[in-house]
């Protein structure tokens, strides 16, 4: 049976005697098969699973962005049953940022670029709502995709700053057929954007086939990128990047694990992608 509860005080009261370990995926819902990965492999690791559902309105900087933000929680809440998720928090914004509240968590460097450039303030609302999480569920493990590469980069660096006993575990990018990565905001792209979307995918392969024949300049493989998204006349590139695995800084010249990542926009809707390059 799949509890959906509200408050903080009934998430406390009901995990006070579950199963450990807890498995913790949060979302904001508008849920597809990039989630039922995130929860599929939580209810193979744990014997309790907690799903959260809530649009994080501090992690937007433009409010027209969050307003737009699909929602459907009878449907995500079907879904979660479907995995057999116990108990789906899908909270009013005042259960997490309760009256009065007042806090920042701040990732340094690594926030910085990329995702962190184009969306001032993004990675503090992520980092504030993700502490929130991890300190109310108090899970033994979380679940985060690498469709978003730099943002599990930023929980993971939270959680050992902070000594948070929450272990983080990064699961792979569920794709379309044709390559797109699912995402919620897919749903917003008109069917010419659609069609011409899996270029953000075909762009990262083809840097990565030079990766795989040799190439190892960072120039070149951003040129390779930048080529294929440029000869789609609806996709607009953001930033093609070629970083550190580690730090995220640009890479000249690649000699270890490195992150190649692409942000594009199709209209109003802004798409992101990445590969990891490791030897
Ligand atoms: P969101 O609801 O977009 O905040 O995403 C919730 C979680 O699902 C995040 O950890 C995302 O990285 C992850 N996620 C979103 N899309 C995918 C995907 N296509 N494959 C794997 N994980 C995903």
């Amino acid at each position: 049976m799949t509890q959906v509860l509200r408050s903080r005080a009934e998430l406390r009261a009901a995990l006070a005697s579950v199963p450990r370990p807890v498995g913790l995926v949060p979302t904001m819902g508008w849920l597809h098969d990039g989630h039922r990965s995130l929860i599929r492999r939580a209810r193979a690791d744990n014997p309790t699973v907690v799903t959260t559902i809530f649009v994080n309105p501090r992690q937007f900087s433009q409010a027209q962005d969050f307003t737009k933000y699909p929602r459907n929680e009878v449907r995500d809440v079907a879904i979660c049953a479907d995995e057999g998720v116990d108990i789906v928090w899908a909270p009013p914004a005042d259960e997490v940022y309760v009256p009065g509240f007042d806090t920042l968590v701040s990732v340094g460097a690594i926030a910085l670029p990329l995702e962190g450039a184009a969306r001032p303030g993004h990675f503090d609302g992520v980092a504030t709502v993700v502490a929130i999480l991890f300190g109310l569920v108090g899970a033994e493990h979380a679940y985060f995709g690498q469709k978003d590469a730099q943002q599990v980069m930023v929980i993971r660096r939270m959680a050992r700053d902070l000594a948070l006993p929450t272990e983080v575990i990064t699961c792979p990018i569920v794709r379309e057929p044709d390559g797109l990565a699912l995402s919620s905001r897919n749903v917003h792209l008109s069917l010419a954007e659609r069609a011409a979307a899996p270029v953000l995918r075909q762009a990262l392969l083809a840097a990565c086939r030079k990766w795989g024949a040799g190439e190892r300049s960072g120039d070149a493989l951003r040129a390779t990128m930048r080529a294929a998204l440029t000869a789609v006349p609806l996709a607009q590139p953001e930033y093609v990047s070629v970083a550190d695995g580690l730090t995220l800084r640009e890479l000249d010249r690649i000699d270890g694990p490195a992150l190649l990542s692409v942000a594009v926009r199709f209209g109003s809707t802004r798409l992101i992608d990445n590969e990891l390059l490791e030897a």
